[in-house]
């Protein structure tokens, strides 16, 4: 066994952790110190080698949550080096490479826990945003290290590169999780997607591992021919193209919706075949408007879905590694976070920066 593995319930102590925070509803983001705990029993301690930037990152470092405290280290996609294990870890050893998404705590023992959905634990704990507890309040990825129950990361296979892997941890997660639960991951299906984004592109690439038809509803008619060419979908929908949308009516068997504005739904409902289920993944800050009678004709479901528990984010992870499928990134170095920010908002990227945390970081101690 290594010598970095810790053997005793020592006294929690902190390490000094570097990282770059929010500190007001700006969003914008300047390096910070702080603490983490020390390795406990169950932990995992990480070096942080990328983190992606989900668009979340940026609805809590606005505060368009409101729930945000400041300040705020986000970042949930995170990939790392383990440095060091607690005595009971039996998932990973040092050196291995580790995987955290959104969460890093749950109670363990109630019915969504019990069914491997931490995701819906009352109890569970955001990477970010949350009391640990331990009553700390926890700090995301784009940070130096990073400490973790064993249970809330994932173990990551050696033939993916490891920036393509990290947005897999959230947008990955969260769209490949409804696929299964919804049938909508089985060949022969057709799968709607709205929103070529970070989620959006995931979608695709799932669907079309499997052997599955996809259509993109998208506002970007730039996004179409790369969508069609390199990411293999059938048909590109343009939203507000009446003609268009008219064609495609009843033609679905299921919509994953990743959209992060305020947006209507009927056009969406309009695309669904009977029996029809849109999912909804996207968080737009405003209710929408439900359109009932679109529903009711067509025997037709709207559901919500959140990220996934982590028996499912490792077979997410497994499905990937076999059917080769990583994000498409843009890897940026840490103090161009705020302007990665400001694109993002602009819905300016193909498909996810990835900050390369472990090169650009530059700690100060
Ligand atoms: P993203 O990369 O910014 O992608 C969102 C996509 O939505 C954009 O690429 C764009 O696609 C489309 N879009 C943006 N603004 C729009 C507008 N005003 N009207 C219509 N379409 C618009 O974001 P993401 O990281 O994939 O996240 C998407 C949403 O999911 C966010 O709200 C995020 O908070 C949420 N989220 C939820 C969960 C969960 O557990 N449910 C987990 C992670 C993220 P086109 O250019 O193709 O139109
Ligand atoms: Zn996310
Ligand atoms: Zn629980």
């Amino acid at each position: 066994m290594s010598e970095a593995i810790i053997s005793s319930a020592e006294e929690p102590q902190a390490v000094n952790a570097y990282g770059w925070a929010a500190r007001d509803s700006s969003g914008i983001l300047s390096p910070f110190h702080f603490t983490r705990r020390t390795t406990g029993r169950n932990d995992i301690s990480m070096k942080i080698l990328y983190c992606g930037i989900c668009h979340s990152d940026l609805h809590f470092a606005k505060d368009e949550v409101a729930m945000t405290i400041y300040p705020l280290v986000p970042g949930h996609e995170i990939v790392g080096e383990v440095t060091e294990v607690g005595s009971n870890v039996t998932k990973f050893k040092v050196g291995d490479i580790a995987g955290v998404g959104c969460m890093v705590g749950s109670c363990g023992s109630c019915g969504n826990c019990t069914r491997d959905l931490e995701n819906y634990c009352p109890k569970m704990v955001w990477t970010y945003n949350k009391h640990y507890h331990d009553g700390s309040i926890t700090f995301g990825g784009y940070s130096d290290k990073f400490v973790v129950e064993e249970h809330f990361a994932v173990r990551i296979p050696d033939n993916l590169p490891l920036e393509g892997v990290a947005p897999m941890l959230c947008a990955g997660i969260t769209v490949y999780s409804p696929m299964r639960h919804f049938g909508l991951l089985e060949h022969g299906k057709h799968l709607g997607v709205v929103g070529l984004g970070g989620l959006g592109h995931m979608a695709v690439k799932f669907a079309k591992a499997i052997g599955a038809k996809v259509t993109v509803i998208s506002t970007s008619p730039n996004k179409k021919k790369e969508a069609m060419e390199q990411l293999g979908v059938d048909h590109f929908l343009i939203s507000r193209n009446q003609e268009e949308m008219q064609a495609a009516m009843g033609t679905l068997d299921g919509i994953i919706d990743t959209v992060s504005a305020p947006h209507s739904l009927t056009p969406l409902v309009d695309l669904l075949m009977t029996d029809g289920k849109l999912i909804l993944v996207g968080a737009p800050l405003q209710p929408p408007e439900l359109p009932v009678f679109p529903l009711i004709l067509g025997r037709k479901s709207i559901a919500g879905s959140a990220t996934g528990g982590m028996k499912e984010t490792q077979e997410m992870i497994d499905f990937a590694a076999k059917h080769n499928i990583t994000a498409d990134v843009e890897v940026i170095p840490m103090d161009y976070v705020n302007t990665a920010f400001e694109r993002v908002a602009k819905v300016d990227v193909k498909y996810r920066f990835v900050i390369d945390v472990a090169n650009t970081m530059n700690s100060p101690y």
